[in-house]
């Protein structure tokens, strides 16, 4: 086996260089090293902050034309290397190159939305505030929030990035991004169009590491302004106590435990489209997943075979073959991860529908069979936890209301689907689902003009649209006496 390149893994004030830590880059469909990455730890925190300082000098005083024409060329440098991007997110995240596509595609229209929201901010700034006297007036500024931390992981790279730094830019902040240790490839990738976009150095800097070397001292130190943090449940609230010390700004996307609601007209292979999209994309590894499916009664039977079906005809393979519907999970720690929740559930007694091993014919590589259970207590941990892999939990229901308090059981609250052949009555039930973004009959599609980011313990903070600008945005009136 020949070896893997080793690749700088800091981008600090403009300059590439490498770090004293090496991060051992897999491919997670073959199990052989893609890369080693030459990572940092607290002390190129402190020099990447120490560049973002003065970044944010120049940055902050920039014109709104000039902000809109770095992200502008951001995203068009994101189009121009659309290809290697793909195969970048494929091989180091095990992803279907036409899910990678998907990918890049989000990352250009958010890199392009907020070039056109920034495009606004000159006319938009210093807006009259109406008041109750004539003696005074008020204008409204939004201004930059200062240096911004952004942590990310790794089930979708570049966009969990696009969506913290586009706004971030656009704001006038300058930045610190720290990609996860698991698929740091594709965020090189983009540093290195960045580099090339006209962004004054020292804006925008990339430290790779792992947690505890760069995201915790990048969360504890006193001139970060906020942290826009993605990932689990359990280190989301490491960086809040951390950003507490000094009074940090949060804004936190966390986990999910989400419910694709059947209701008794939905249209049957619609439905189990819907599941199977919810459930199998990405290999389930989404903070979205639906991994409870609810189903009326009187359709569950007819349901649950065709779901088999479906779900046993899945190809799972390699990412870059061209018939792949689902490729790999991201690392040896995932596979394992979800393979013991699965060996759990058939502890338990929950009954195993279909999948559950790993596919014939795939003896390297990280894959798993799209899994069904039913028959899961509504106590046990396949049922209550995040399992961030290929399973879904089936539950009959007998009425709405049952069907609703199921979905709305649970500590998080991030997406909900319904599928029904009576809109009304879908827009019904979305109303009463606690979640931050209800689909209609729909896949799980996402705009860059809607917000994403959940109830209770799923977000802190909402992403995407006017309210991911305003994350990075501090406001200030000023009142004058007439
Ligand atoms: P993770 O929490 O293990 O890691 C996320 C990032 O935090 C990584 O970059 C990691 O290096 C860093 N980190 C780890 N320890 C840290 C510490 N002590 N201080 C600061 N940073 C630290 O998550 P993951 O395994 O990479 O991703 C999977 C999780 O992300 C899932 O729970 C999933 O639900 C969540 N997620 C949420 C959303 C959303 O929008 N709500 C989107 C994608 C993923």
């Amino acid at each position: 086996m020949s070896t893997p390149t080793l690749l700088d893994g800091l981008y600090i004030d403009g300059r590439w260089s490498a770090g004293s830590e090496r991060l051992q880059v897999i491919n997670p469909a073959t199990e052989a090293p893609l890369a080693q990455v030459a990572a940092g730890g607290p002390e190129a925190v402190d020099q990447a902050l120490h560049a973002a300082t003065a970044g944010l000098a120049r940055w902050s005083l920039s014109s709104a034309a000039e902000r809109a024409a770095v992200l502008r060329k951001i995203a068009s440098g994101v189009a121009e290397r659309r290809q290697r991007l793909m195969h970048l997110q494929s091989s180091n995240n095990g992803k279907p190159l036409f899910e990678a596509a998907m990918d890049v595609d989000d990352v250009i229209a958010t890199f392009e939305y907020y070039a056109g929201l920034a495009e606004g901010l000159d006319a938009a700034q210093n807006a009259n505030v109406p008041l109750p006297s004539e003696a005074f007036s008020a204008r409204l500024r939004r201004e930059p929030c200062g240096i911004v931390g952004l942590i990310v992981p790794w089930n979708f790279p570049m966009v969990t990035t696009a969506w913290k730094l586009a706004p971030a830019l656009a704001a006038g902040c300058s930045v610190v991004l720290k990609p996860s240790e698991v698929t740091p490839l594709p965020e090189l990738e983009l540093a290195a169009i960045i580099a090339q976009s006209g962004l004054p150095q020292g804006v925008f800097n990339l430290v790779c590491g792992t947690g505890l070397a760069v995201g915790a001292p990048l969360a504890a130190d006193p001139r970060v302004a906020k942290i826009s943090f993605t990932g689990s449940n359990a280190v989301g609230v490491q960086v809040m106590q951390r950003a507490a010390e000094t009074v940090k700004g949060v804004s936190l996307e966390l986990g999910g435990k989400s419910s694709l609601l059947v209701l008794a007209d939905a249209d049957l292979d619609r439905a189990v489209e819907l599941a199977c999209g919810g459930g199998f994309f990405n290999a389930g590894q989404m903070c979205s997943a639906t991994s409870r499916v609810l189903v009326a009664d009187e359709l569950a039977d007819e349901f649950l075979l065709r779901l088999k079906a479906r779900a046993e005809a899945i190809r799972v393979a390699e990412p870059l073959d061209p018939e792949v519907e689902m490729g790999a999970l991201v690392s040896k720690a995932q596979y394992q991860r979800v393979q013991a929740h699965i060996d759990r559930g058939l502890h338990i007694g929950a009954k195993l529908l279909c999948g559950g091993a790993r596919p014939a014919g795939l003896a390297q590589g990280y894959f798993i069979q799209p899994t069904v259970f039913t028959e899961v207590p509504l106590d046990s941990a396949l049922w209550c936890e995040e399992i961030f892999g290929p399973v879904l939990c089936v539950r009959r229901f007998s009425s709405e209301q049952e069907a609703i308090a199921l979905a709305n059981d649970s500590e998080f609250g991030l997406v909900a689907s319904v599928v029904s052949a009576d809109v009304e009555h879908a827009e019904r039930v979305a109303n009463a689902l606690q979640a931050g973004l209800v689909w209609i009959n729909a896949p799980q599609v996402i705009f860059p003009q809607t917000a994403w980011g959940g109830y209770k313990q799923s977000s802190i903070g909402r992403e995407l649209g006017p309210w991911g600008l305003h994350a990075f945005q501090e406001i200030k009136h000023v009142i004058r006496a007439r």
